[in-house]
């Protein structure tokens, strides 16, 4: 079964995406690069490389639903007539918007940002929500943890793998124990737990610090010799990833803690105190990182959590 990556331009601040062809039947081709020119002529020359068209992809493998993964779904499903979309049911960002106004605003209201700033966020948003089409839910697949994806002369495995997204997903080729894994496990940086809803209650936060930890570890009980992640390089040495993870996941939560008094704060307090430059798109990404650790240290008892109003404020015990 030969995996063949190809790396797509996306208009983000991330970079460039990693898709995935598996070239034997049925062809297969997991994420799909943003919706722009640029990414479907980047796929299809990466296609043309490896003897293959759009026309001849059967199925439409999503390892989560953000924009740069996903967003030429649609238009490749329509291209290559009757192929078949899949993606995780707890993966929302492929209906009608990655960012359920009323449920997004609810979890930034708790977390402190101002109305200004989730004002902010919701525009940013909507012009990052251009680069991807959505899906009906009858137009998809579910992937079931631990069912498999069969092809010609072997299989892929499929792993839940919720952190950095409530319904990322990871592909495990058990027979050399080569794992695709979206952006779960990127060499460069450790990936954001961004927030979101809990799927099954989205009143609720998704635990999404506390979840990858367990996503990361049961990725290693399969020992793996080669992951291929969603951005970037591939990875070797999975045991050094980890730890290096591990390592800087404890950090951030000591500088978290760290920051906060006896009076208490905010997560968006945090956030600001934390990464004070950062702007745009780039402050919804520091309150998630703000929460995902605060969330965490508190279910681990290490700190005290308080209601003002609708607001949460941490504070030490
Ligand atoms: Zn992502
Ligand atoms: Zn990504």
């Amino acid at each position: 079964m030969r995996i063949v990556s190809i790396s797509l331009p996306t208009p983000f601040y991330i970079g460039p995406v990693n898709v995935y062809l598996i070239a034997e039947d049925p062809i297969t081709i997991i994420d799909t690069g943003p919706k722009t020119k640029e990414a479907i002529a980047a796929l299809r020359a990466g296609l043309r490389g490896a003897g293959f068209m759009v026309s001849d992809i059967r199925r439409i493998v999503l390892t989560h639903a953000h924009e740069d993964h996903c967003g030429l779904a649609r238009s490749l499903r329509d291209e290559a007539k009757n192929a078949e979309v899949f993606v995780h049911e707890w993966e929302t960002g492929h209906r009608v918007g990655r960012l359920e106004y009323a449920e997004h605003r609810h979890l930034l209201v708790r977390a402190g940002v101002p109305d200004d700033e989730i004002a902010g966020m919701r525009k940013m948003y909507e012009g990052v929500r251009m680069y991807a089409d959505s899906f009906d839910d009858h137009e998809y697949n579910p992937l079931w943890d631990e069912a498999e994806l069969e092809f010609a002369t072997g299989t892929l495995r499929i792993v839940h793998t919720p952190g950095h997204t409530p319904g990322s997903c990871s592909f495990v080729r058990e027979a050399d124990r080569t794992i695709i894994a979206g952006d779960c496990v990127l060499k460069r940086v450790t990936p954001n737990p961004i927030l979101s809803p809990d799927p099954v209650d989205p009143s609720k936060r998704f635990p999404s610090l506390a979840e990858y930890l367990v996503s990361l570890a049961r990725l290693r009980t399969f020992a793996p010799t080669l992951v291929h992640g969603g951005h970037g390089d591939v990875v070797h040495d999975y045991d050094e990833l980890f730890h290096r993870y591990i390592r800087a996941i404890n950090e951030r939560q000591a500088q978290v803690i760290g920051l906060l008094s006896r009076e208490g704060s905010s997560p968006w307090e945090i956030s600001r105190a934390m990464f004070p430059q950062t702007d745009d798109v780039h402050r919804f990404l520091a309150v998630s990182e703000a929460v995902a650790h605060l969330d965490l240290a508190h279910s681990e008892g290490k700190i005290a959590l308080e209601l003002a109003g609708e607001r949460e404020i941490y504070r030490l015990q």
